[in-house]
């Protein structure tokens, strides 16, 4: 059962990918913000709340946290910026 999910402080991403790469189920994805490429989760109801991607990341930019509503968990939990 999935309970939490990764945030990602787009302050904090330097879009180098690694969250990408060890990201099992493929949720997570580089995509151009304004002029810079960050990590975003899709397909929210895929991760497995495995806390890879959290671990890898060098800039500590991802946060496994709990949803705090359904919209939350629908759209991801992207924020910043
Ligand atoms: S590993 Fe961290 S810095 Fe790199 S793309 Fe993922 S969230 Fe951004
Ligand atoms: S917690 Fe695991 S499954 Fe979910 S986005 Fe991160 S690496 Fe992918």
């Amino acid at each position: 059962m999935q309970g939490r999910l990764p945030e990602i402080d787009l302050n904090r991403c330097t879009g180098c990918g690694r969250c990408v790469a060890a990201c099992e189920p493929h949720v997570l994805s580089l995509e151009p913000v304004r002029w810079q490429k960050f990590a975003v989760l899709h397909e929210p109801e895929r991760c497995t709340a495995c806390n890879a991607c959290a671990v890898i990341c060098p800039f500590h930019a991802i946060t496994m946290r709990t949803p705090r509503t359904a919209a939350d968990r629908e759209s991801g939990s992207t924020t910043g910026a």
